[in-house]
């Protein structure tokens, strides 16, 4: 945007400061300028006259009207009050100044107390005014006197010289000024909201109140193919969808702002809304689309334009944040959820309780009330059911199903999940609706082995009636992926100890292990790549924890390392993973953490466990128990569970031999100024 566009006055600025003028308050006003084609007028005819317009007739006769005093006006440069074809009072003054791009004002949108009603008559005759609609307009309107008419007139012709040469810059800066301060203001109010229609609300008010905007409505994706239409200001809470590609039309694909003004196009994309522009505003990143939101009727100058740019920015980063936590907080509760789940299997005592645990976690994971766990038989040529849900378990245990045949079968040869919503339609099955089947809704998920199906996980009639859905199934998947696991341990190590080994917390802590670690890290990492965002590895070892066992004996030891964990715990966020790596050693992931704020969380942790009190640790040489930390993160040091911790190590080992009690990051070599604090950051050696 050139400068010169932001200091010339705009039509509508010139009009905001005469609108400010009681005496004009009444009088809707407009601009004419002359051009070699004619003379437009700047804004849209006036409300009253829009309801005329549809006539032909009208148009043309206003046209004449319009022009005939404008030209007076200008010719003899003095105020001429004039009635249209409609017989309704106006005026028009002329106006002359440096930097003006118009030469008319014309006034009107008043009517007389007795209107006239011939010509409305012999206008309503014509079919397309709608003559009701015209006499609910013509009621609206004040009510004036010639008189009066022309006095304003006279007014206006007399202030309209003083007003440009005193130099309306400053009255029209001075409203941005204060426009800005309040905009300023509501992007306080935008970042501490807690939710998008918070924001959203805040923002339509704002922009609402500070433009005088009439109606404000948000579009919203819903689904691939619709978008949902909200009244967000002075509309109805819902005004129906409309198909995506119309709404996405609003911002062809190369268009970088994320503000544009809808001139035309307005009537085609909002058919329903009586609007003849809108200034449309697009919430999203790179990635994401949140939303357009649309200022109908909106007359905002290049200047207001910036401002409202601005807000809607900042609005615009908020929401999309906001989308993120959303996003990460139900992911967390479903790793939760499936991790207290896992903890559960682990504690099967039996491969038979173990499967019966799992078809029973699975069904309740997707609300279903039947279901079967099956899994191939040495011969891998039948299915034989191995736990089942809401039907007789000895039926079950008579029924062979052929790998290849039903829909357990298919699953189990082609190893891809089905959802099927209608057993009876659906072309995959061909197989009508037996009666055992409450609802027609049914899942099928194939149990992975070491990459081959070994069995099948069967789910049907979905608690309140409802149907399976993709979620649901995604839901399953993850389930069945995991719990595979547990059955493979469960088959290839069926020795005593295999609790043990299925366990993926440690006893003497309750912190989660190293096995689980590792997975759940590759989980968190494939999280991140997918979502950019940073992850942090910090792996944390306790300072001369021989000596102190030595010292203290092995139960004082044991009582350091549960303090340890809930010290850990205590400072970690829900969404980071606390494990116990080894014997004194612990790791924490934290996702969504970057290096630069790794430093704080990893000082904070290595303070408190400083502060902390453990019994006889002045025996200690330093008089204290403390701990070393190591810290690596994603991106900077690697992409995977091995190279991350590979660089922590290396890290933890730097701050082992600089003395120990701090923390080292894996990085570029420490900067001059740094030398010397307990922060120290180290080169990722090879
Ligand atoms: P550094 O500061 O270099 O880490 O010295 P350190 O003594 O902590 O390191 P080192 O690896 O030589 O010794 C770790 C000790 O931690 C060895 C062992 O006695 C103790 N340890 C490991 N696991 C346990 C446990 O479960 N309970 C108890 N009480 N001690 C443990
Ligand atoms: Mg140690
Ligand atoms: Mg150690």
């Amino acid at each position: 945007m050139h400068h010169a566009e932001l200091t010339t006055i705009q039509p509508v600025e010139l009009l905001e400061v005469l609108k400010s003028y009681p005496f004009l308050a009444p009088y809707q006003l407009t601009f004419c300028a002359e051009t070699e084609g004619g003379m437009p007028l700047y804004r849209s005819l006036f409300p009253v006259c829009e309801t005329i317009a549809q006539s032909l007739l009208c148009g043309k006769a206003c046209q004449t009207a319009v022009e005939d005093a404008v030209q007076r006006a200008m010719g003899e440069n003095r105020a001429v009050v004039f009635r249209c074809q409609m017989g309704l009072l106006n005026f028009a003054v002329p106006l002359r100044g440096r930097d003006i791009p118009f030469t008319c004002l014309i006034g009107g949108g008043v009517r007389e107390k007795d209107v006239d009603l011939a010509p409305m008559e012999s206008l309503a005759q014509t079919d397309s005014v709608d003559a009701i609609a015209l006499l609910e307009e013509l009621e609206n309107l004040v009510a004036v006197t010639e008189e009066e008419v022309t006095e304003t007139a006279r007014k206006v012709h007399e202030l309209l010289p003083t007003l440009l040469g005193r130099n309306i810059h400053t009255l029209v800066f001075e409203n941005t000024m204060r426009r800005l301060a309040s905009i300023s203001g509501v992007a306080g109010g935008i970042d501490a909201a807690k939710t998008a229609d918070e924001v959203l609300g805040l923002l339509s008010e704002t922009l609402g109140i500070l433009f005088d905007i009439g109606r404000i409505a948000m579009l919203s994706p819903e689904g691939n193919s619709t978008f949902s239409m909200k009244g967000l200001w002075g509309m109805e809470p819902d005004l129906g969808t409309m198909p995506a590609a119309r709404a996405l039309s609003i911002f062809p694909r190369n268009r970088k702002e994320n503000v544009v003004a809808l001139d035309d196009e307005c009537r085609t994309i909002f058919p329903e809304i009586a609007a003849n522009k809108g200034l449309c505003i697009r919430f999203a990143s790179n990635s994401d689309f949140l939303g357009i939101m649309v200022l109908f009727d909106a007359a905002i100058t290049r200047r207001d334009k910036l401002l409202v740019q601005l807000v809607a920015d900042r609005a615009s980063a908020k929401l999309l944040r906001l989308q993120e936590e959303e996003k990460h907080s139900a992911d967390n509760a479903q790793a939760t959820k499936l991790m207290t789940m896992f903890t559960a299997l682990s504690r099967a005592a039996s491969k038979e309780e173990l499967n019966e645990r799992i078809l029973a976690m699975a069904a309740d994971l997707a609300d279903a009330s039947c279901g079967s766990l099956m899994f191939i038989d040495e011969n891998g040529e039948n299915l034989k059911i191995e736990a089942a849900l809401g039907m007789n378990m000895q039926l079950a245990q008579s029924m062979v199903v052929q790998v290849g045949s039903g829909i357990a079968g298919k699953v189990a040869a082609s190893g891809h999940p089905l959802l099927v919503n209608d057993i009876e339609k659906d072309k995959r099955i061909g197989i009508p609706n037996r009666p055992r089947f409450k609802t027609k809704s049914f899942v099928s998920i194939p149990i992975k082995l070491r990459e081959s199906v070994a069995g099948v996980l069967n789910l049907s009639d979905k608690k309140n009636q409802g149907i399976f859905t993709e979620d649901d199934l995604n839901l399953l998947i993850t389930f069945a992926d995991h719990a595979s696991i547990m059955i493979e341990r469960a088959l290839s190590i069926e020795r005593a100890d295999f609790l043990e080994q299925l366990s993926i917390t440690d006893p003497l802590t309750g912190l989660y292990n190293r096995r689980f670690l590792k997975r759940r890290m590759e989980e968190e990492l494939a999280r991140s790549i997918r979502q950019n965002l940073s992850l942090t590895v910090m792996l944390i070892d306790l300072d001369n924890f021989k000596i102190y066992n030595d010292l203290c004996g092995h139960l004082a030891g044991d009582r350091a390392l549960k303090k340890m964990a809930r010290i850990l715990s205590d400072t970690a966020r829900q969404m980071d993973v606390v494990t116990r790596y080894g014997g004194e050693e612990f790791c924490i992931i934290l996702p969504g953490t970057s290096k630069k704020e790794s430093l704080f969380v990893a000082e904070r942790i290595r303070r408190e466990i400083e502060g902390e009190e453990f019994s006889h640790e002045e025996n200690l040489p330093q008089g204290r128990l403390t701990a070393s930390i190591g810290v690596s993160s994603f991106p900077e040091d690697g992409n995977t569970e091995a190279v991350l911790v590979k660089a922590a190590d290396v890290a933890l080992y730097r701050a082992k031999s600089e003395g120990r009690n701090r923390v080292v990051i894996s990085g570029p070599p420490p900067a001059e100024e740094e030398q010397g604090t307990r922060l120290k950051t180290v080169t990722n050696l090879p």
